[in-house]
């Protein structure tokens, strides 16, 4: 075993033992109900370094809600069906505000600032859906996920979902919104059928960390070697992440960690450090802009540690 991989384990195991420890975890998110249900007291943590090596600390293998992070893949699937035409549907300017916001919306026609933001994964999973039913297009992303995470057992979390259909008026009231400027092509409800299901998506840090891994790749999973996407694409995903993927905290996360990241209010990150490694944190409770507030700081110190940031050491 070389040195870097002993360092990497120790400082994994180092910072979970911390963060479990930190009486300031942060509020779990109550707007699912469902969701309201998870311990607070979780968390877990992998790193997947290039060569292969799974540091892993804490509740590493316990599923859970992904949430928002499914936006990273969903971007993912429907740029590989409409390529760089789903960029007329959606922006990427990160957009400051929170994550369930209407106010951009109006100003801009109904095209959302970012595919991140909820009304910019509603925006994609609708371009996901044309042409399928919304059962074969949720099959897609679900076999998605589980053919990056090389895991077959991964599902979808049904409570979770049937929780945020009953009360995600929000999403509703956005989706509507943006169907009156065709820029939802579908039936609303079937989309937002589609969406839940795939924020409700049931994953560990352990099958997250390798479902990221062809980001922090240039594209490629290192382990099969197999292309998912273009070295570009990749770097462009990255780059959207990194400005947006952590809502109105984006700023705060690039300024803390430095790394391209993917929050989700069940608690999870997804992050990624390029040529380096692939990330995931679980820890429940929530900052006020919606992210794990201990996720977040477990990668500041990682981050740090390693010399993993993307602006320098
Ligand atoms: N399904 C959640 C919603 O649409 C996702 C939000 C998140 O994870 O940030 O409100």
């Amino acid at each position: 075993m070389s040195r870097t991989v002993t360092d990497l384990d120790a400082a994994v195991n180092e910072i979970a033992d911390e963060m479990r420890r930190r009486p300031d975890r942060g509020e779990v998110a109550a707007y699912i109900p469902e969701l309201a249900r998870v311990d607070p007291g979780a968390f877990g943590l992998v790193v997947i370094a290039a060569d292969g090596h799974v540091a892993a600390a804490g509740d590493c293998d316990t599923p859970f809600s992904i949430q928002s992070i499914s936006k990273v893949f969903t971007l993912t699937l429907a740029l590989g069906m409409v390529g760089d035409r789903l960029w007329r549907r959606v922006g990427r300017e990160p957009s400051g505000s929170p994550f369930n916001s209407i106010v951009q919306l109006e100003r801009e026609r109904g095209v959302p600032r970012n595919p991140f933001i909820n009304a910019g994964a509603i925006a994609v999973t609708d371009l996901i859906l044309s042409g399928h039913q919304p059962r074969e297009a949720l099959g897609e992303i679900l076999r998605f996920m589980q053919f990056l995470a090389r895991d077959a057992s991964i599902t979808i979390d049904e409570a979770v979902a049937a929780s945020e259909q009953r009360t995600g008026f929000r999403n509703i009231a956005l989706a509507n919104y943006m169907k009156s400027f065709g820029v939802v092509d579908n039936p609303v409800d079937y989309t937002l059928g589609v969406y839940f299901h795939h924020c409700a998506i049931s994953m560990s840090c352990r099958q997250l960390a390798t479902a990221g891994r062809f980001l922090a790749h240039s594209g490629r999973d290192p382990e099969t070697g197999l292309s998912v996407v273009q070295v570009e694409r990749a770097r462009r995903i990255n780059a959207v992440m990194l400005t947006c993927g952590h809502y109105d905290g984006s700023g705060e996360f690039a300024y803390r960690v430095g790394l391209p990241g993917k929050s989700g209010v069940g608690g999870g990150i997804l992050a990624v450090a390029p040529g380096r490694g692939s990330i995931a944190v679980w820890s429940p409770g929530l900052d006020a802009s919606g992210n794990s507030h201990l996720g977040r700081a477990a990668l500041e110190r990682l981050t740090k540690r390693l010399g993993w940031s993307i602006f320098g050491l």
